[in-house]
């Protein structure tokens, strides 16, 4: 068995950093439960084509950031949530006990090593 406390720590840690994060480029509507991109300052000055062409970049940029922290931020709120009820440390497709060089390297992990590939086939 292994401390589990270790790792609620540690996501706990993670999850505000992530947040911090979201909330810099983001709002979180909790009807939904989605964080939603807001535009940067720049978007409100009226603007010539190349200001334009940065905004347009900066957006993008702004929201494949955002994509990316949001699968964190689901990943580490979920492996929260199995530390609340009981099942964290357990492979979603075996029910195996995951290796715990696995958890230590990536605490938001589902599977354990013999089904890894199997993990982005499982559900949000
Ligand atoms: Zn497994």
């Amino acid at each position: 068995m292994f401390n589990v406390h270790t790792f609620q720590t540690r996501l706990e840690e993670e999850l505000k950093t992530i947040t911090n994060d979201l909330r810099a480029i983001a709002t979180y509507d909790e009807t939904t439960d989605n964080w939603e991109a807001v535009p940067g300052e720049a978007a409100n000055q009226e603007a010539d084509n190349n200001i334009e062409a940065d905004e347009v970049e900066e957006w993008n940029e702004r929201r494949s950031t955002l994509a990316t922290l949001e699968i964190e931020y689901r990943d580490i709120k979920r492996a929260l949530a199995k530390i609340a009820d009981g099942t964290y440390g357990i492979c979603e497709i075996s029910g195996a006990p995951i290796e715990i060089k696995r958890l230590e390297f990536k605490p938001t992990v589902r599977t354990c090593a013999a089904h890894m590939n199997e993990e982005s086939s499982l559900p949000l």
